[in-house]
């Protein structure tokens, strides 16, 4: 199969597909001010980019006569799958937002489909280009890990407003923001991670869970993990990792990195900046970057997991 690397002269060309909230808050100006790619077209069945050429879904975007080299997908996990499988059927480079897809068979099809048709398959994990994972990945190399305590909580009405589709069947409800928690902790931690039990609470009129408790362990070590959607007041995304030599304090979702005996270090927010960067270099070398760790240890949750049933929601 010929391989649909492009011209490195010029810029990648890139539609960008589903313009909601991430598109508009992250995607949008990590393109603007990345000068590897040029935005050409978007689709989206109800929204636009002011001066950019839109079109109402991927098939027509394909058929737009752009040019296209690539796409970002951003649209919500359901129903990602064909519209990533007619991205690499056209030979286009692919980025997708997280979750990768809907379900297992879903990702591990298309990263077949991508290696077939030569194409860059990129599944991003934003939070792991938070400011502190890679130093605390470093810094953990070197120990041994005793416990680790994950406490990912936040208000789904304040940073999901109307986002009916997230807490429908295959939404996955607060494992949407959980599984970021679980890119970092599957990034950082040495060994491998297992789920050995979970517990979730699912709104008695809704498919997926507002809240969920995981019990997993690496190597020797057990990771807990506790998820909630309705976190009012100061939201918490927070790990803790005990080592033989002191505990590391990741928070703010990554932003914050606190090492035993010292004070805590903030770096700029540039989690989108560096997952462009990232999709274009791995199209410049025509290779592929698929992690599917958190989404595996997510599906594990939902085979094994506990449901109860919590009160209604309404947003
Ligand atoms: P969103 O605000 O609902 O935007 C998604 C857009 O996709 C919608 O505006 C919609 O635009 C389009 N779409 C296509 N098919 C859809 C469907 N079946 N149901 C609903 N919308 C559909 O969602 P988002 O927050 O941007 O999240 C999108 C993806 O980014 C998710 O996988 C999410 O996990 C991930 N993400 C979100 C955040 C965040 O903070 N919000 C952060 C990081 C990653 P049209 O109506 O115009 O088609």
């Amino acid at each position: 199969m010929e391989s649909a690397r492009p011209d490195l002269s010029r810029e990648i060309r890139l539609g960008l597909v589903g313009i909601g909230k991430i598109a508009r808050d992250q995607h949008l100006p990590a393109i603007v001010d990345n000068d590897r790619f040029e935005l050409v077209a978007t689709a989206s069945r109800n929204a636009q980019v002011d001066g950019i050429p839109s079109h109402g879904d991927i098939d027509a975007l394909i058929a737009g006569g752009h040019q296209l080299d690539a796409i970002s997908l951003c649209t919500p996990p359901g129903g990602r799958f064909d519209q990533a499988a007619a991205a690499i059927a056209a030979g286009l480079h692919l980025m997708l937002e997280k979750p990768p897809a809907a379900t297992i068979r879903e990702i591990t099809t298309l990263a077949e489909q991508a290696r077939a048709r030569g194409v860059t398959l990129f599944t991003t994990w934003h939070s792991r280009e938070a400011a502190g994972v890679e130093p605390a990945r470093k810094w953990l190399a070197g120990r041994r890990v005793e416990a680790v305590r994950i406490t990912w909580k936040e208000d789904i009405r304040r940073w999901h407003p109307g986002q009916e589709w997230i807490l429908a069947a295959g939404g996955f409800g607060v494992f949407d923001p959980g599984i970021n928690a679980l890119s970092i902790a599957t990034r950082i931690l040495p060994g491998p991670v297992i789920l050995e039990s979970a517990s979730m609470e699912v709104p008695e009129n809704r498919a997926s869970p507002l809240r969920a408790e995981l019990e997993m362990r690496s190597g020797a070590a057990p990771v807990r993990a506790e998820f909630d959607f309705l976190q009012t007041g100061p939201q918490t995304w927070d790990i803790e990792v005990d080592t033989d030599q002191g505990t590391l304090r990741l928070a703010m979702g990554g932003n914050i990195l606190r090492l035993p005996g010292g004070a805590p270090v903030r770096a700029p927010d540039a989690e989108y900046p560096r997952l462009y960067a990232r999709f274009a270099e791995l199209v410049a070398g025509g290779e592929q970057d698929i992690d599917i760790r958190p989404f595996e240890l997510v599906a594990d949750a939902f085979l094994i997991g506990a449901r109860r049933t919590g009160p209604a929601f309404a947003f």
